[in-house]
């Protein structure tokens, strides 16, 4: 059983309970974070406080908690899991209050997390690749805040899985943007693309990742909008995230990308990201 963290106690997972007037639970009022840790170190977890932040301003709540106090808080519910390799769930919600859409006066927060054995694609996962489908982004208009209110997300990835396929691929007026989960990342030419990080798009912290390991390793990057033609003419396509890393995806609608098998420029980049994260 795994050991949770809930308004300041660890406890075993099945036994944290939030009450159901908790705004999180009423109106999806949060924000979250899942990171990454690899013998039991967290990767970039200093990134994904700076995301948190952002993203706790981008809805007007009050962060609970200093980085040093969640570094302390992260580090204690790590320590306290019997398996080293975990995908660190961390999530904080507007509290417990009368249900009314308007901000309450005075909820303290709610602060949930928990860790579970981090499960990211086999070598033979990667060089196979996965399927994804294109559909159209109805989400809102403010993708870059990580909000627990994930409904849209929920329903595109059901998208694809209802076809067969891994992940959803989204097009907004003809650009993409990002994955249902994932940041979505193109080869052509010999030539990284990357959509522009901006209000449509959640900044992945691997995507940040790997724009740094291009720029780092003199791989040619552009970051610039991608036409959705761009997109049906990849030589690669990946998905990026947390527990995904950097997952090709060789069939799209059904057609073959590329050589139907993972790409040169996925194996070295992952090959630099595999040394990273032993760094
Ligand atoms: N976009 C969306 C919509 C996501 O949910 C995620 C994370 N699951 C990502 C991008 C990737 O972000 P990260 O690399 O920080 O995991």
């Amino acid at each position: 059983m795994t050991t949770a963290y809930l308004n300041g106690q660890f406890l075993p997972l099945e036994q944290a309970q939030v009450p159901a007037l908790d705004r999180g639970f009423l109106f999806g009022d949060g924000v979250y974070e899942v990171i990454p840790v690899y013998g039991r170190r967290p990767f970039r977890l200093d990134r994904h406080l700076a995301r948190l932040q952002n993203s706790c301003d981008g809805i007007r709540l009050v962060n609970p908690h200093t980085a040093t106090e969640w570094q302390t808080l992260v580090g204690e519910l790590i320590s306290r899991q019997d398996f080293a390799d975990q995908n660190l769930y961390l999530h904080v919600t507007r509290g417990v209050a009368r249900r009314d859409h308007a901000f309450p006066a005075k909820a303290p927060s709610t602060i949930f997390m928990m860790s579970n054995p981090l499960v990211t694609p086999t070598p033979e996962q990667f060089e196979a690749g996965v399927s994804a489908v294109t559909t159209a982004d109805n989400r809102w208009l403010r993708c870059d805040i990580k909000s627990i209110a994930l409904l849209a997300n929920v329903l595109l990835r059901q998208v694809a899985v209802d076809a067969g396929a891994t992940e959803a691929v989204l097009l907004r007026d003809g650009v993409l943007t990002e994955g249902a989960a994932s940041n979505i990342l193109v080869v052509r030419g010999g030539v990284i693309l990357a959509p522009r990080r901006d209000h449509l798009l959640l900044p992945g912290i691997t995507y940040d990742t790997v724009i740094e390991l291009a720029r780092a390793h003199g791989m040619p990057i552009e970051v610039r909008d991608i036409s959705e033609a761009e997109l049906r003419s990849a030589d690669e396509l990946w998905m990026t995230s947390s527990t995904k890393e950097i997952l090709p995806i060789t069939r799209l609608d059904g057609a073959v990308v590329g050589s139907g098998r993972a790409g040169p420029i996925a194996r070295t980049m992952l090959a630099h990201y595999q040394a990273l994260k032993a760094a």
